[in-house]
């Protein structure tokens, strides 16, 4: 069992869609989506979005010529959430194990798309098979949620509302569950089973890539939206919501602009939410 509350949170890559480098970004970052997770001596990745190679130099410099061991939940494989995972260097030391969780991707499996993604000509010049580390993939049910544990951590899947299908993952540590929802699109009539998924988290970090009026034209697109996820957040009774996702038009003072405006829901219903925009490079011990 997990001794301690020695969980800590950090975010590589918060963006959706396409990595946005530049000084209009700099304070929440440009990488796209990447989580790490340390919840005693696991360490869990969320999603392999170019947020990832920045990762993998942290854990090169940390474990020195040391085994590193760990796992990398997949959401979904759109480009935003694989597309760094050629560039992680841990995945290239042959004494290294990497555990890959995601859900099943119709035809080719989930193994197929990162071979695909690696194929040594069009796409890529370095395949899979030539990442020395000890690589294996698991399959996920992606219609419905499952309880799996990964060490001592227990984990539970939730299929959200996006185009091609996507999960939701939460984690139990001693001090709280930590949901991670993205990609999804509120409003949908999965409501009830994703706000039963996120009861009480103690931070969610939820998928608010549009303002009110952005999300008239985009319906469909699988994403939320900041009014939803405030809403969502505050009847789920979390205690911190983390905006995330943010979408590659939106430059650092549009974001404030979004967190500002969700403060403001929050307060009007005096609600005890706290929130916050994810901002790459932030760390949150729980
Ligand atoms: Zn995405
Ligand atoms: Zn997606």
């Amino acid at each position: 069992m997990i001794e301690s509350s020695t969980a800590v949170l950090r975010f590589w890559g918060v963006r959706g869609s396409i990595p946005t480098p530049g000084p209009s970004t700099l304070r929440y970052g440009g990488n796209t989506t990447c989580v790490e997770l340390r919840i005693g001596s696991e360490i869990v990745v969320i999603d392999a979005g170019s947020g990832i190679r920045a990762l993998g130099g942290s854990l090169v410099r940390e474990f020195g010529a040391k085994p590193i061991s760990l796992s990398v939940l997949i959401t979904h494989t759109h480009w935003d959430h694989i597309q760094g995972f050629p560039f992680f260097i841990p995945a290239f030391g042959k004494n290294n194990r990497i555990r890959v969780i995601g859900p099943q991707s119709e035809p080719d499996g989930l193994k197929g798309v990162f071979e695909k993604q690696m194929d040594g000509s069009r796409c890529f010049p370095v395949t899979l098979g030539m990442m020395s580390a000890q690589i294996s993939f698991d399959h996920l049910d992606k219609d419905q949620g499952i309880q799996f544990e990964i060490g001592d951590v227990k984990v539970t899947s939730c299929p959200t509302n996006h185009p091609g299908g996507c999960l939701a993952y939460r984690f139990e540590t001693p001090a709280g569950g930590i949901a991670f929802l993205s990609d999804h699109e509120t409003g949908g009539d999965d409501e009830l089973r994703i706000l039963e998924f996120i009861k009480d988290a103690k931070i969610l970090i939820a998928d608010a890539q549009y303002d009110a009026s952005e999300m008239v034209a985009r319906k469909g697109w699988g994403h939320g939206c900041t009014d939803d996820v405030v809403s969502l957040a505050m009847k789920a009774g979390a205690e911190q919501l983390y905006l995330f996702h943010h979408d590659p038009t939106h430059d650092d003072a549009f974001i404030d602009g979004m967190l500002e405006h969700a403060k403001g829901l929050v307060c009007q219903f005096g609600s005890l939410l706290q929130v916050q925009a994810a901002a790459e490079g932030c760390e949150i011990s729980i």
